[in-house]
């Protein structure tokens, strides 16, 4: 029985709050709020008359705290869940803070301008610190922890599925499967096809930014920066077959090196086809990738803004998005004394998500994850008061809600691992 905030109504919103309201005994009551109302209201009328929890809609501007704190004394909910953009975190965090209500996101916090002085200080500093350049980390929220506590309440971050299933995954191999974990490979294949020479699945400009960044990974108590795209291996994906991938920086390697204790090694790697991969080097190589502004006819526009408008909406992708994807990770460890290996996946099918939420895998399988989230502190099932990932909770609620609700897991014994 709780009343739900939710900020944002892009792609991954969409399917978050569909998700909310087929758990509507959780989920009495629900606003949806966004820059763009004409979408909440859109999606609102679609719902009408097809569940049981009550929904209104307004607007917000996320990177105001005044506009999100009263829209919050307004409207008085127990939570907050923020599926705008990363840029917005902190903002959200503020205000939840300001009016005594829990806060869940997808995505960790950066910056809109990289280019800002004061941010850039603390940004160059913690590259030579830690040895990765993502303009991502989750230093900005961990420092909400003790605010948080001080309030009595949970900030629950990164509940997408990766960040987010990937670390209950690592939570449920810690707690059933293996006394000591010593490797983690993530593995994020989309072997879905939407037809377009080039599109993105999830918000152009967060996704632009991660993938032309140099990639990293943890050993052996610190990082190891890659250039982009610059290890490449081979894997045959249960039900979607061999494909090329790729390793990436992401944030859950961050979170995971903290809370794994004994972990030698995390890899992040996700597929790319050839065309995407020429396509970006492209945009990068003239400049399209930039978040600086330029001036252009007497205005400001910042390159990657204007290629956002020009690309298909990522919401848009569902219907025509063909295939599977395969998101998992492959753990080794020792049970026992023994050597182990699993990789625990989940599969789900693009046009299946479409047909039940009108949405493509890569937002179905996010949003299903930041309702299940949100779901277990509402409840208070996942109730540690800070600011945690989903790797420091209890794993097996949100892996039997995976099941319940269209995002079935397996855990193989004895899966092929990467080399
Ligand atoms: P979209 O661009 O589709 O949607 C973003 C939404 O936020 C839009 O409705 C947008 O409004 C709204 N918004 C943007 N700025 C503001 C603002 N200042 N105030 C109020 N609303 C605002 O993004 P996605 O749905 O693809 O992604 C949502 C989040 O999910 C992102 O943080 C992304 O990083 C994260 N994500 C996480 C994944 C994971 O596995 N953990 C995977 C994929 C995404 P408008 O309509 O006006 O543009």
């Amino acid at each position: 029985m709780s009343r739900l905030l939710v900020i944002g109504c892009g792609g991954v919103a969409q399917v978050a709050i569909r998700k909310c309201c087929q758990n509507s005994e959780v989920f009495t009551e629900l606003c949806i709020a966004s820059r763009t109302k004409s979408k909440c209201d859109a999606l609102a009328q679609k719902l009408e008359g097809k569940t049981a929890t009550k929904v209104t809609t307004a607007q917000v501007n996320a990177d105001n705290v005044d506009e999100i704190i009263s829209l919050i004394k307004s409207y008085k909910p127990d939570l907050v869940l923020n599926v705008a953009l990363p840029y917005q975190d902190l903002a959200i965090m503020d205000a939840c803070l300001a009016c005594g209500v829990h806060y869940v996101d997808t995505a960790n916090y950066e910056p809109e301008d990289t280019d800002d002085p004061e941010w850039r200080k603390i940004y160059e500093k913690r590259c030579k610190d830690l040895g990765f350049s993502a303009y991502f980390d989750y230093s900005w929220q961990w420092a909400y922890d003790q605010k948080f506590k001080d309030a009595g309440l949970t900030a629950l971050l990164g509940t997408g599925f990766d960040p987010g299933v990937t670390s209950v995954f690592t939570a449920y191999a810690k707690k059933h499967y293996f006394d000591e974990i010593h490797t983690i490979d993530i593995l994020d294949c989309n072997g879905g096809d939407h037809g377009y020479p080039f599109a993105t699945n999830f918000n152009p400009e967060v996704n632009l930014r991660e993938v032309s960044a140099p990639g990293s990974y943890w050993e052996d108590g610190h990082w190891v920066e890659v250039p982009a795209m610059s290890i490449k291996r081979e894997y045959d994906f249960p039900q979607v077959g061999k494909k090329d991938m790729y390793l990436l920086h992401h944030e859950e390697i961050e979170a995971l090196a903290k809370n794994i204790p004994g972990v030698k090694r995390i890899r992040f790697f996700m597929t790319f086809g050839q065309s995407y991969l020429t396509h970006m080097k492209c945009l990068e190589n003239v400049g399209m990738l930039s978040t600086t502004p330029i001036d252009f006819n007497g205005q400001k526009i910042v390159p990657i803004q204007f290629l956002k408008a020009l690309l298909p909406d990522p919401a848009s992708l569902g219907p025509r998005t063909v295939g599977k994807t395969n998101i998992g990770c492959i753990f080794t460890g020792i049970k026992d004394g023994k050597e182990k290996t699993i990789f625990i996946y989940n599969v789900c099918d693009h046009q299946e998500c479409y047909q039940e939420v009108e949405s493509q895998a890569i937002s179905y399988t996010t949003g299903v994850p930041a309702m299940i989230g949100t779901a277990l502190v509402a409840t208070g099932k996942w109730n540690t008061r800070g600011a945690h990932t989903t790797d420091e909770f209890d794993p097996d609620p949100y892996m039997e809600m995976l099941n319940k609700f269209g995002l079935p897991w397996v855990v193989d014994e004895n899966p092929a691992t990467v080399e």
